[in-house]
């Protein structure tokens, strides 16, 4: 399970399904130009879960998260499918069959051991031997 590390070393969980969440609402939010909106509502969602949240620190830990969650905001299908291509055509990469009946496949790295289905979709996302940035 992806997770946000905070600058006080601290970490919050951003489940999977969080994550696709989060670039779905994106994509829709950028046609409209509300992105912040997006911003706010997943920020506000996962504060609460860090064990060091008081009423003090909040402000501050929304803020952050806001930034972080820009980071990992999703690039365009475009790139995406030009990352991914990448990965199927390295030789550090692996195809896993997933699911009741294993008929998904997801990419992993065997460089930095990610899903490239859901990292590659990341704005921050770069392949650990600079194949894509
Ligand atoms: S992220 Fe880079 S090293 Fe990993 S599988 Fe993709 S292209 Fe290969």
């Amino acid at each position: 399970m992806p997770r946000l590390q905070l600058s006080d070393a601290s970490e919050i969980e951003f489940p999977m399904t969080k994550v696709a969440e989060f670039h779905s609402a994106w994509d829709a939010a950028e046609k409209d130009g509300d992105v912040e909106r997006v911003l706010d509502t997943l920020a506000d969602e996962l504060a609460p879960s860090s064990p060091s949240t008081s009423p003090s620190s909040r402000p501050p830990l929304i803020a952050e998260l806001r930034q972080t969650l820009r980071h990992l905001r999703p690039v365009s299908k475009e790139v995406f499918a030009e990352r991914i291509k990448q990965c199927l055509d390295c030789e550090h990469s692996r195809q896993l069959a997933v699911g009741d009946d294993n008929r998904r496949r997801i990419v992993q790295c065997g460089q930095c051991g990610c899903v490239m289905n859901i990292k590659a979709r990341m704005l921050s996302g770069a392949c650990p031997l600079g194949k894509f940035k």
